[in-house]
């Protein structure tokens, strides 16, 4: 199901379209408000043909392109910003964590430090006091690792508080420290523009953007420290919120979005990565549930794949101008580790991360130099970063925070009735204890179990009992929430026995 498919699945869509038209997504019923334009889309998620087995109720899924709102905040994103943000945040010759905190407005971590708290705070004037910024730290002791001195580590947080929501929570990361070869240098040059000021400009045309707004959920933008010294800004992050007892239902960390170009000049504008993890571990989840997820086949199911794939159905459009979200089943890449790891850690499971396509090792943890034998430019400089990239990556983000923002909240302790051996399905779920939150019903969501998305929906009203005619041995389940503004929640996997 990639986007760059072959003609051959594109022949075989047209022959099944023609002998199964049921099949074909364009022959949907008419189109609901949850389902706006999506017969104009030109970057279908699911344009290959659900699988032709097994059949059964419900129709197919497109995509959730967005409404005239989100267009209007879509469009506000813009590069001219975001390349002014990253070419600031590169002229502070290092942002290492052990950089010098005070003294300078120039140079150092505190400098930046301080310029983007300063940004972020003009950003929220026009909110009316709805977006606080606040700056966060605590002293880190020397760790016998990469911290090799007591330092204090301090977040950079803008909190715009929700409407109608606003203890559903929802945080886009990028980390404002920087490093070049050596993760212990402190003092050479490390204008990190890729890594990762692409992805803290991205949370502050964020705050712009959204402190003019009113989104019902609260949205968090933040530059974190002490990344590249072993998550720590992140990790403090994530703590001060479950010991606040804070419900973040969702966690986006950008780190490295500022390039689609690979080392040997390819190019790939049109794909961002985004790294799911699988099944959470058995001390997070529980052991029951992890064991039980062995025997229902619900591997691919974790909080994190929900998110992805909701993520897809919402943000892979012409609006966004993503083509292909690729989601990775992993946590990371090999040798590398991000600032969702620390809220995965910390219970918070629906939290990814996104990344350039390709990645040209050249242009991230090196000193900036010129190798005296090829005569190629090392560093991570301004220069190699496409700041249209970087804007499409954070229309992809906004349209996911946005979608998660103004929908209800995903569905609690779904439950499938495997009491007795039927070939319907029966599921059950807790009333929505949120208010406010415009709940119009739900939806069963169902999908082959070897498809990576979710390919048909079952309306089944304002209940929390359903019961639909599919085989619970032959598909995946999830539930979730319809707002009466159209707007979905991901889904929660329905194919855990109640426990
Ligand atoms: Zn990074």
């Amino acid at each position: 199901m990639l986007y760059s498919a072959t003609s051959a699945p594109l022949l075989l869509l047209s022959i099944l379209s023609t002998l199964l038209p049921s099949l074909n997504a364009h022959s949907l019923p008419p189109t609901t408000p949850w389902r706006r334009q999506a017969e104009d889309n030109p970057f279908p998620f699911n344009y290959c043909p659900a699988a032709p087995w097994p059949t059964g109720e419900g129709s197919a899924i497109s995509s959730h392109l967005p409404d005239s709102d989100l267009q209007a905040a879509l469009k506000e994103i813009s590069s001219a910003n975001i390349q002014s943000y990253i070419s600031t945040l590169a002229t502070f010759g290092t942002r290492h964590t052990l950089s010098p905190q005070n003294g300078s407005t120039t140079y150092g971590i505190g400098a930046a430090r301080d310029w983007i708290a300063s940004k972020m705070r003009t950003f929220a004037t026009p909110s009316n006091g709805r977006m606080t910024v606040t700056v966060p730290s605590y002293i880190q002791p020397a760790d016998g690792d990469r911290i090799l001195f007591p330092v204090r580590i301090s977040d950079v947080v803008a909190t715009l508080k929700g409407s109608e929501t606003p203890n559903r929570v929802y945080v886009v990361s990028g980390h404002y420290d920087s490093r070049c070869t050596d993760p212990n240098d402190y003092t050479s040059l490390a204008p990190g523009a890729d890594d990762d000021a692409s992805g803290v400009a991205v949370a502050l045309e964020f705050a712009r953007i959204m402190a003019t707004r009113k989104p019902k959920s609260t949205l968090v933008f933040v530059a974190v420290a002490g990344e590249e010294q072993n998550l720590y800004g992140a990790n403090f992050l994530a703590q001060t919120y479950k010991n606040a007892s804070v419900n973040v239902a969702g966690m986006f960390t950008n780190d490295i979005i500022g390039s689609p170009t690979g080392p040997d000049g390819t190019k790939d504008p049109y794909t961002i990565r985004v790294f799911a993890q699988g099944p959470p571990a058995a001390s997070i989840e529980g052991t029951a549930k992890a064991a039980s997820r062995l025997s229902v086949g619900g591997e691919n199911d974790s909080p994190a794949r929900e998110l992805g794939r909701f993520i897809v159905e919402n943000a892979q459009n012409a609006y966004t101008g993503m083509r292909n979200i690729a989601i990775i089943y992993r946590q990371d890449r090999y040798l590398r580790g991000g600032d969702h790891l620390p809220f995965l850690r910390a219970g918070y499971l629906s939290s990814v991360r996104f990344t350039e396509p390709i990645e040209d090792y050249r242009h991230q943890h090196q000193n900036v130099r010129v190798d005296n034998v090829t005569g190629e430019q090392y560093g991570d400089l301004e220069q190699f970063c496409d700041f249209d990239f970087i804007a499409r990556v954070g229309r992809v983000n906004l349209a996911s925070l946005w979608s998660q923002s103004e929908a209800p909240a995903i569905p609690a302790n779904v439950t499938i009735d495997a009491s007795s051996l039927t070939n319907n399905s029966t599921f059950t779920w807790l009333p929505s204890n949120e208010t406010g939150n415009g709940l119009a019903g739900y939806e069963v969501v169902w999908r082959p179990t070897n498809s990576p998305h979710w390919t048909h929906a079952i309306p089944v009203g304002l209940v929390n009992k359903a019961t639909v005619q599919v085989s619970k041995d032959n598909v995946v389940f999830g539930v979730r929430s319809v707002g009466k503004n159209g707007y979905k929640s991901p889904a929660a996997f329905g194919g855990f026995g109640s426990q």
